[in-house]
């Protein structure tokens, strides 16, 4: 089938995932992928991208590596697919639990699988609701994440997602969730005097009343929403507001988990141990679809405790066994190669060189970077804090004048922000991340000289 044909087909049968309308063309995809090995992409022209978003933040050990699709390939062979409902269980799945295990914060010592960050999120709601229901506060059904969050798109991970983009899908939302400014820590150790505290954690609890929450959800660093990492002390805040009033503190490491910021996952760089967390994307590099839930022992027991209320939650493909072997393989390499170390080394590279574009171009502001997960802002004026209008799309043609420079990053353009991120494969060099800089500089030279 020819480039052409292929345009032509997707246009009439594929409806795509996600895609702003700027994105939209008339004459179908902008780019159709064929190949890719190590950090690049190439398309059906044969054209080479670097891949400076590890595709959807999830490809972190690169393209085309032989020991996945062994691992994949070993396991179909012996056995492609069991179930573990019903009481059955596999040998790779309990490998991988275990193996989980030993590398989560804390005491988060089982895993309960699903296929991606919206089902392990969506899990996670469902498990809180119904430990609550046990414990006899069906009541404590309210969820609470943050504004500018993301955290999927099945009916309650959109109904916690915090991007308005996503808030404006008012048919899709579910009731009991309720949404806070982010990184008030004042607030949450109790500052009233704040004119936010009603919109924080602690002043929504206060408000609602303690008795009517479930959970708080956030991601450790935000990810969708702009690359926000949190001020120093947030996240302990929120984990005492938590155990100051029972509630669960989930935390959504999809981008952040297995080495993204240079640790193992987002939480270990404030030392905070979730009682949920919730996994996917880097678990497999994106090589087959998986997720997790990971919580303590007591919360599980207490899940399968003897009574009729029995936990009724399970997809077909928990802890599906290729995916499964995938992941075992996964967290091999990663150990093996040191690339979380390598992403924190690397990573202060890619800081340095996002600084560099502030200091260097005129339309650029807030650089920020943990490990591999950065990202840069873009004003018409920086000091006096002009944003570009929405219909400049100046995020979006950024990232157009890179892919035409033949690096793939990514606008985050959600909330009216315009910034540009970049989140490269754990396995990128230093001279890999220069090269990256070099063109992102490069690409807003050129785009400064059409605008300003
Ligand atoms: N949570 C976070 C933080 C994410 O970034 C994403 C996806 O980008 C999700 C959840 C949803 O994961 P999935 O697309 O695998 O359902």
């Amino acid at each position: 089938v020819s480039p052409e044909q292929l345009q032509k087909l997707d246009k009439k049968h594929f409806l795509h995932p996600t895609t702003p309308l700027p994105l939209q063309q008339a004459d179908g995809p902008a780019v159709i992928f064929e190949k890719g090995k190590g950090i690049h992409i190439t398309d059906v022209h044969g054209v080479e991208y670097i891949d400076g978003v590890s595709s959807l933040w999830n490809v972190n050990l690169g393209y085309g590596r032989q020991e996945l699709a062994d691992a994949a390939s070993e396991q179909m062979m012996k056995l492609a697919y069991a179930s573990s409902f019903f009481n059955n269980s596999h040998e790779v799945v309990i490998r991988l639990s275990e193996k989980l295990a030993s590398i989560a914060p804390g005491d988060l010592n089982v895993s309960f699988f699903t296929s991606g960050g919206s089902e392990s999120n969506e899990s996670a709601f469902k498990i809180v609701r119904h430990y609550w229901k046990l414990k006899g506060q069906p009541k404590r059904r309210k969820i609470i994440s943050l504004d500018l969050s993301y955290h999927g798109v099945t009916m309650g991970a959109t109904s916690a997602t915090g991007v308005p983009e996503f808030k404006k899908m008012i048919t899709a939302i579910a009731p009991d969730f309720l949404h806070a400014i982010p990184y008030k820590t004042n607030c949450e150790l109790g500052d009233k005097n704040d004119p936010d505290y009603d919109r924080s954690f602690r002043g929504i609890i206060e408000k609602e009343g303690s008795e009517n929450i479930a959970a708080i959800i956030l991601e450790p660093i935000q990810g969708v929403g702009g690359v926000n990492i949190p001020p120093e002390g947030y996240l302990k805040a929120v984990r005492d507001l938590c155990d100051e009033f029972g509630i669960f503190m989930i935390t959504d490491e999809v981008i952040t988990g297995f080495g993204r910021t240079g640790k193992m996952f987002g939480v270990n760089h404030w030392n905070v141990v979730p009682d949920i967390m919730c996994v996917a994307k880097g678990i497999t590099s994106g090589y087959i679809q998986l997720g997790a839930v990971m919580m303590t022992e007591k919360l599980r027991d207490e899940l399968n405790r003897m009574s009729d209320d029995v936990f009724y939650h399970g997809f077909t493909y928990s802890g599906h066994p290729t995916a499964c072997a995938v992941a075992l393989k996964t967290i091999e390499i990663i150990e093996n190669e040191g690339l979380v170390d390598n992403a924190r080394i690397v990573g202060e590279e890619l800081l340095k060189g996002l600084n560099h574009l502030e200091q260097k171009h005129k339309i650029t502001a807030k650089p920020r970077a943990i490990g591999l997960m950065g990202a840069i802002e873009l004003f018409r004026d920086p000091e006096q804090s002009i944003p570009f209008s929405p219909t400049e799309f100046a995020a979006l043609a950024v990232v157009e004048e890179c892919a035409k420079r033949n690096l793939i990053l990514r606008p985050l353009t959600f909330g009216g922000m315009n910034a540009v991120a970049i989140a490269p494969p754990l396995i990128s060099t230093k001279q890999d991340i220069e090269k990256m800089i070099d063109i992102l500089s490069d690409s807003i030279s050129a785009y400064e000289k059409q605008v300003l």
